[in-house]
């Protein structure tokens, strides 16, 4: 196997690293005596308050450095690469890939797939367990890295392999045992495709999936995106307001179960379903502290008590008074024009215009707000009054160079709409300031 090197790009002001002169360009070769085989080796080696830290310097000295420090101290290094390993991209054909949704001529991180137990850990990413060797799973066990976050979509061998396209796919399952056994927690994942692992497919994989509740202490159900961009691809169909209804009473009923054998609800609908169904949100106890957030399950609510939450909270503040917009996909405009009116009536004066955009980057299909292009916020409001500023969540844009999914910048946006553009983090207080403070 190819052996990465690892090699410091930047040194952290202050840290322990600058201490010791270790500089951009140094090579860490061991800590205590032993060789490191990525992020989960570094992070676990350097959790000690005595470590030897083996560097080899550009002209090829090599120093040992005996450093003392506070356990959970971190040394403040960054390297070349983030991973210290090579990212590793996912073995799977699954009929439900966004990815090979994608519209040709993006960028190529677009078109990544990766499938890596150390993004897992590090940044939240759910995998399939294809790729995971028993080598993995016994350093995760013993590192105690956790939680890790699994992509299930159906607890029946066969039919995940056909979901997954990949023929290991059913015996990966067994690798869950493994983490229950040593109580690993898990959060978990389904993408619901209809007519494949939804009724009583998922009746019958919630079933044996409560089997590890506790250890698994959260699972999600989404409904799959289908893009325009699908010819060649296994025939998918969306979901109707039956549907909706359906599978969320199928996930209540677990709900039920669940949060009177143990400490949460276990399974949840992602907010689309609720309002694909017209029903209300459930209310913020059910969402257990919002640890399926990041899969869009309890966005809406968390919003929204958090816009209540600022507008008591800045109820005396003084404010600028006048018209903004907002611009969001089509499946947030009508909870964000009731919140928008909250807003108004608390604070006289200020009037917002809440823009839903059709996508036509991606197609109709499409319609939550992180997946709107600048292109297309630019074509649908280019004659409509945008007032002092338009604002834009943060999650329509990559933060590090405010570029949208079509490469379109904010800057353009906004020099094409002759306003200012506003990006707003997911924050109800952050919208709040933004919209008071234009
Ligand atoms: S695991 Fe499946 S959905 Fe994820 S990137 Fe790979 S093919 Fe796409």
């Amino acid at each position: 196997m190819k052996k990465q090197r690892h090699i410091v790009k930047k040194v952290e002001e202050g840290s322990i690293a600058e201490e010791m002169n270790i500089e951009v360009g140094d090579e860490i070769l061991k800590i205590n005596d032993t060789e490191i085989e990525d992020i989960f080796d570094y992070e676990y080696l350097c959790q000690d308050d005595y470590i030897e830290v083996l560097v080899k310097k550009p002209d090829g000295e090599e120093w040992v450095l005996e450093i003392d420090k506070d356990m959970a101290e971190p040394l403040g290094l960054e390297f070349e690469n983030g991973l210290m390993d090579d990212y590793r991209s996912c073995y799977n054909h699954c009929i439900f890939c966004f990815i090979d949704q994608n519209p040709k001529g993006m960028r190529d991180a677009m078109y990544f797939k990766d499938d890596d137990s150390r993004l897992s850990f590090l940044q939240g990413n759910y995998i399939t367990l294809t790729h995971l060797s028993d080598h993995d799973i016994d350093r995760m066990i013993k590192y105690r890295l956790e939680p890790i976050n699994i992509s299930f979509q159906t607890m029946n061998p066969e039919l995940r392999c056909k979901m997954l396209g990949n023929r290991f796919a059913g015996e990966a399952l067994k690798k869950v045992d493994r983490f229950y056994e040593a109580g690993i927690t898990m959060n978990g994942q389904i993408v619901l495709c209809k007519g494949i692992n939804d009724g009583k497919e998922l009746e019958d994989t919630l079933e044996k999936l409560y089997k590890y509740y506790p250890v698994l202490e959260s699972v999600s159900v989404v409904p799959v995106g289908l893009s325009k961009f699908r010819d060649g691809l296994y025939p998918l169909e969306p979901f109707t307001k039956e549907d909706a209804l359906d599978v969320i009473r199928i996930i209540e009923k677990y709900q039920k179960r669940a949060i009177k054998e143990g400490p949460y609800h276990f399974v949840h609908a992602s907010d689309e379903w609720y309002i694909k169904a017209g029903l209300d949100m459930p209310a913020e106890e059910t969402y257990d502290g919002y640890l399926q957030y990041e899969n869009g399950v309890g966005m809406v609510r968390c919003f929204e008590n958090e816009i209540r939450d600022a507008i008591k909270d800045k109820k005396k503040s003084p404010y600028n008074k006048g018209e903004v917009s907002v611009a969001v996909g089509l499946l947030d405009k009508d909870h964000m024009t009731m919140m928008c009116k909250e807003i108004e009536e608390a604070f006289p004066g200020v009037k917002i215009n809440v823009y839903g955009i059709r996508n036509d980057f991606y197609g109709e299909m499409i319609t939550v707000t992180g997946l709107l292009t600048g292109g297309d916020i630019m074509a649908q409001l280019k004659d409509k009054s945008i007032g002092k500023t338009l604002l834009l969540s943060e999650n329509m844009v990559r933060i590090s160079d405010d570029i949208f999914l079509d490469d379109v910048t904010v800057a353009e946006v906004s020099n094409a709409l002759h306003v200012p553009v506003t990006i707003v983090k997911s924050s109800g207080m952050d919208f709040l300031e933004k919209v008071l403070n234009a």
